[in-house]
């Protein structure tokens, strides 16, 4: 097929076309693989002149002829696809991506039609891409957390080395398989989808290949798939197995000290009380203020052991909740005259009016009791002189809402948010001026939520604050 320079064009079974105006590289060789013509492209892309290469066997510029090449001469296929390094006339090798076609003339392979493109800058593209999949694999693999991809459909799409290591899965197992396999528990619609940007950290247990289980504390974090349509979830998990062997032994220590501490300190409030009532002592009075100290002191001191015992008690899960009808109205009642005296002495008013038709509340008789009296003896504690404390009921569907309302020091919006956990205090100079653990809110809580009330608390600084909690109606 020859062409010359003033009319660069070839022939197509019966169709022509000019050679130089094709943007891609072009090679059109006999079906012995013996070039008959090329175009610009490729001949300013490798540095060879026209006539140099005319005449060439194929491989004198491809480093292969893949085999796929044999067939496409036989006739038997329509287009053959392959990657080659062309030589340059430098010698240099450029790689080179290139689909091949027979022309028919005759109903025979006359000549066959190479179109290619360099494909250096795809090919850095390419291994930049993989190296940076590869850093990131590394980084995800190397996480101290489980990390794992849930596509929209709630199917696991990545499953890391960390991953595999804490539930004994491997990734090959798990990819494709329903997130609510993992889970020894079921998997609720809320607890997977948080909002965008938002982590929700929660305890859950997985299970292991071994046939365990394994308490996972999971973060849930939603985020929009790049470039689709659906939301991915990924959820990091760490083991919390050890974790769990050291707060139960924490736990067990805090509990046998707190209870081997109980002995010693009733003992001393026993002899006290004793030696107070005993009119035949005749008490020194400098003694006697001693003593009182003493007593005040000692009384601190049991109240502490016996929050650490209710707190012990509630993580080890060794609350024992007895729930019965009660009549909340006469606890209340009990309760203010117990902290008549510290408000007397504070200039606290206390105000209570429920009225009549209050209903009874189903609830643990002595858990009631703890709850109301932390809250009312805070109520006073945290007031000011010529203050005042009104509790008061009101009923919510089937619950009963208590309301302790005090005129006190108030909780700051930040403080609010912390009211509730174990051995918080606030910094506040009014806070501090008082004795406390920062257990009993904590204790209320726990009290509160197991007998399938809420607690909360709503406050101005400065004007008081009012806590509330709501408890089943008896039935
Ligand atoms: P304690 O009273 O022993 O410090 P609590 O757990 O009962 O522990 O309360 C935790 C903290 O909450 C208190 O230290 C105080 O900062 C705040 N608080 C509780 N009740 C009130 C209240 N009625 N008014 C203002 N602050 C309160």
């Amino acid at each position: 097929m020859p062409t010359t320079k003033k009319q660069p064009a070839a022939e197509s079974g019966g169709v022509f076309f000019r050679q130089d105006d094709v943007p891609e590289a072009l090679i059109i060789t006999d079906p012995g693989h013996q070039i008959l013509a090329a175009n610009k492209v490729l001949l300013e892309l490798l540095g060879y002149s026209e006539n140099e290469v005319v005449g060439w066997p194929l491989e004198k510029i491809f480093s292969n002829v893949p085999s796929s090449l044999d067939r496409i001469v036989a006739g038997d296929a329509g287009v053959a696809e392959f990657e080659v390094k062309a030589r340059t006339s430098g010698g240099k090798l450029v790689k080179m991506e290139y689909y091949a076609t027979p022309i028919i003339r005759h109903d025979k392979v006359s000549a066959v039609l190479y179109l290619g493109r360099d494909i250096r800058v795809k090919s850095l593209v390419e291994a930049e891409i993989k190296k940076a999949r590869n850093y990131f694999q590394s980084i995800v693999d190397n996480s101290p957390f489980g990390i794992c991809v849930i596509d929209s459909g709630r199917r696991i799409m990545m499953f890391n080395r960390t991953a595999e290591e804490i539930t004994g899965f491997a990734a090959a197992e798990m990819v494709g398989r329903p997130i609510s396999e993992l889970y020894l528990e079921a998997v609720d619609d809320a607890m997977m989808t948080p909002a965008i940007g938002k982590t929700t950290p929660r305890q859950a247990k997985f299970h292991k290949k071994n046939g365990g289980e394994v308490p996972v504390l999971v973060t849930t974090n939603l985020i929009s798939e790049p470039g689709g349509s659906g939301n991915l979830i990924i959820e990091s998990f760490s083991d919390q197995s050890d974790r769990q062997r050291v707060d139960q032994l924490k736990n067990e220590f805090v509990y046998v000290a707190a209870h081997e501490l109980r002995n010693p300190v009733t003992a001393i409030r026993l002899l006290l009380d004793i030696i107070f009532e005993d009119r035949r002592l005749a008490i020194d009075p400098v003694l006697r203020g001693h003593l009182a100290k003493i007593q005040e002191a000692n009384e601190r001191l049991l109240h502490l052991v016996d929050d650490l015992l209710e707190v012990s008690r509630t993580e080890a899960g060794r609350l024992q909740i007895q729930v019965a009808p009660q009549n909340i109205v006469s606890h209340v009642a009990d309760l203010l005259s117990e902290q008549r005296p510290n408000a007397v002495s504070k200039g606290v008013s206390l105000n209570y009016e429920p009225g009549s038709g209050i209903p009874y509340v189903a609830a643990d008789s002595m858990k009631l009791k703890e709850i109301l009296t932390n809250l009312l003896a805070n109520a006073v504690k945290y007031n000011i002189a010529g203050g005042s404390v009104t509790v008061s009921h009101e009923v919510r569907g089937n619950k009963l809402l208590t309301k302790i309302a005090d005129t006190g020091i108030g909780i700051s919006e930040e403080d609010r948010k912390r009211l509730f956990q174990k051995f918080w205090r606030s910094e506040d100079l009014a806070v501090r001026a008082q004795s406390g653990t920062g257990l009993g809110l904590f204790i209320v809580k726990e009290l509160v939520d197991r007998m399938g009330g809420e607690v909360w608390a709503e406050s101005k600084p400065g004007s008081g604050s009012t806590f509330c909690f709501t408890l089943p109606l008896a039935g």
